[in-house]
């Protein structure tokens, strides 16, 4: 059996990580894992496995450079001059609305990217990403390589932003795909997982003859528990950033 003991600060990273108005990122992501997000000639970075999954993703709908990615990791000072100069250019409305304040946008994690349609001329703040053509087909691949379209109109009261077709978060597989086929934004889908799930009985999402099983462990009632799963199958541990982690568990395939 494999074995890992929780650790406080395993409450802090992963892939699920809640940044919004009232969780703000604590920590900046290890630097050595920040990677270019589509190819070598661009500056906007992502973290590592984010990077991969989106170059896999564009890949796979053939989208060559048709789509290009207009902002990922932001370090926070960046976030700050971001903040000031759509402040004075656009006001506080807009700027409230279409940027997160310094320490709560998730581009300062590496986990979110911004998308264009390439053009000419590239609006920075709100690119064009339409629900058509090849940005659709990206949109349809997307959650199968773990992201989401993280600001949905609709779900403006819960997110806190307005909607961003643009923006997409890693949030890893198979959380994308049951967040996007419920339509649930990672505020309600953190909530859904703390409310209705635990070791014993864990949400269970299958796909062909694979079973996962993903479950909610409060914080303070698992630092230095252990975690126990089989050697021959992956298992993955990601804090929530509001008191929680999530465990997620490939489990034994079924015929
Ligand atoms: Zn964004």
């Amino acid at each position: 059996m494999s074995k890992y003991r929780i650790r406080p600060e395993d409450g802090a990273g992963g892939t699920l990580l809640l940044i919004s108005p009232e969780h703000a990122l604590l920590g900046e992501p290890e630097q050595t894992k920040l990677v270019p997000a589509v190819d070598e000639n661009t500056d906007v970075l992502l973290e590592y496995t984010a990077a991969r999954m989106l170059q896999r993703t564009l890949a796979d709908v053939g989208a060559g450079r048709r789509i290009t990615a207009v902002s990922g990791y932001r370090p926070h000072r960046e976030q700050v001059k971001i903040w000031e100069d759509t402040m004075r250019k656009e006001g506080e409305t807009f700027t409230r609305t279409y940027v997160a304040k310094p320490g709560h946008s998730e581009h300062e994690s590496g986990l979110a990217v911004d998308l264009a349609e390439q053009r000419e001329e590239i609006d920075f703040i709100r690119p064009e990403f339409p629900r058509s053509g090849i940005c659709k087909k990206f949109r349809d691949m997307a959650p199968y390589r773990g992201f989401v379209e993280r600001y949905l109109s609709g779900k403006e009261k819960v997110t806190g932003i307005g909607a961003e077709p643009w923006h997409f978060r890693y949030v890893g597989y198979p959380h994308s795909v049951i967040m996007t086929r419920r339509s649930l934004v990672l505020e309600e889908y953190l909530q859904f997982l703390k409310e209705e799930t635990s070791p014993e009985h864990p949400y269970i999402y299958r796909s062909g003859n694979v079973r996962i099983d993903i479950c909610y462990l409060p914080l303070d009632q698992w630092i230095d528990e252990e975690l126990e799963w089989p050697d021959n199958l992956p298992a993955m541990i990601s804090g929530t950033n509001e008191g929680g982690l999530v465990w997620t568990r490939w489990r034994e395939r079924y015929a």
